[in-house]
């Protein structure tokens, strides 16, 4: 049986998906490298909007009675599991992150008529990343932490990823290792917010500086909360040859006041600070996050997130409207800046990015 996994959202999903896709390939299944011809489709879905949602429910929906095996895994499932089991059944196999490693068993049944439906949490085992296949020859992922203790109030990851979870630093040096030995010299340390890795008395900086000793050509890493960035990370970040000059770091709102409705945990104030300290210490690019619409937002409020961005002169920026997400503080919020008005916001401070990132090219050259 040929399968295929059809990934939405962030690097997160697409590491999952191929952590995924490596247990499947070694249960022997054959791995399609398109929709067509697939007999099994696994849809790994994102929750972290409304249209991200969408797009997984309508692609799922346009499979109903062409696959053999249907399964919609990941964010989704976990928060609206029971509700797309009533509306979809046709779907064979409901899935949340956690649960992921006992998808070949899933699978099986599947196969023998029974429909599953888990959407437990829990620590993944360790298992869930041992395999040797790759999305890319070159490059790779690393997961060093799952879920989030965060309770940002707009954002549903806590609720479908679960808190914060760390992998031992020796699983991820080990996992690190594997990929040399495959010939990758480039990975990417994957953690909702890697500021909060701390195991067993090392932290972050810790952790990256024992992979900065391994004989790789470039490690990157995202993504970094601005209320808990380590000190001595960007002297890390200016010695080594390795590490990338590039720092994600969201500050989602100018104002202060929604800053402060969103649970953040820094000021505007702050966040500049740390900017001017990253600018003068590493000297690399800066990329950002911006929720525009986000409850209470008044012109006011938006008029200081686009000061933020003018004046920051961001390399990228990831311009969000805001979209209400269950089981978040927000949620219970009213939603009272209109589509209209947020869809008017998204456009001002996505021209005017566009306009800073077109100028920053243009100095470089
Ligand atoms: S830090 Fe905040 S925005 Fe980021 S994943 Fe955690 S709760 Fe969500």
């Amino acid at each position: 049986m040929k399968l295929f996994i059809k990934t939405f959202g962030c690097q997160m999903n697409q590491k999952d998906s191929e952590a995924l896709l490596g247990l499947l390939q070694e249960e022997g299944y054959f791995l399609a490298s398109s929709l067509q011809g697939a007999d099994i489709v696994l849809v790994n879905t994102c929750s972290v909007r409304q249209h991200a949602e969408n797009r997984a429910l309508s692609f799922t929906a346009s499979l109903k009675n062409r696959v053999k095996i249907l399964g919609i895994i990941g964010c989704m499932a976990k928060a609206r599991g029971e509700e797309i089991a009533q509306k979809m059944p046709y779907v064979d196999i409901i899935c949340s992150p956690a649960k992921m490693v006992e998808i070949p068993r899933f699978l099986k049944e599947a196969g023998e008529g029974k429909k599953t439906l888990a959407l437990e949490d829990g620590a993944r085992p360790e298992e869930f990343y041992h395999s040797s296949f790759r999305f890319e020859k070159d490059r790779a992922q690393v997961v060093i932490s799952t879920g989030c203790s965060n309770y940002c109030t707009y954002c549903i990851v806590p609720y479908v990823r679960g808190p914060l979870r760390l992998r031992r630093p020796q699983d991820i040096i080990s996992e690190v290792k594997k990929n040399i030995g495959l010939g990758i010299r480039r990975v990417t340390l994957l953690g909702q917010n890697v500021n909060d890795y701390h195991y067993d008395g090392v932290d972050f900086v810790g952790l990256l500086r024992e992979i900065d000793k391994l004989d790789l050509e470039e490690i990157s890493f995202i993504t970094s909360h601005p209320k808990n960035i380590p000190s001595d990370l960007f002297y890390l970040m200016a010695q080594s040859k390795k590490i990338k000059k590039y720092l994600h770091l969201p500050f989602q709102s100018g104002s202060n006041r929604i800053l402060s409705l969103m649970k953040r945990g820094y000021t505007k104030e702050k966040y500049r600070r740390i900017v001017e300290d990253y600018r003068k210490i590493v000297r690399g690019v800066l990329a950002t996050d911006v929720i525009v619409g986000f409850p209470t937002e008044a012109e006011a409020d938006f008029l200081e997130t686009k000061e933020m961005l003018e004046e920051v002169k961001f390399d990228f920026a990831y311009i969000f409207k805001y979209s209400p997400r269950p089981h978040t503080a927000a949620f219970f919020m009213k939603d009272d800046v209109s589509l209209d008005e947020k869809k008017r916001r998204h456009k001002i401070l996505l021209d005017l990015q566009k306009r800073i990132s077109l100028n920053i090219k243009k100095e470089k050259l």
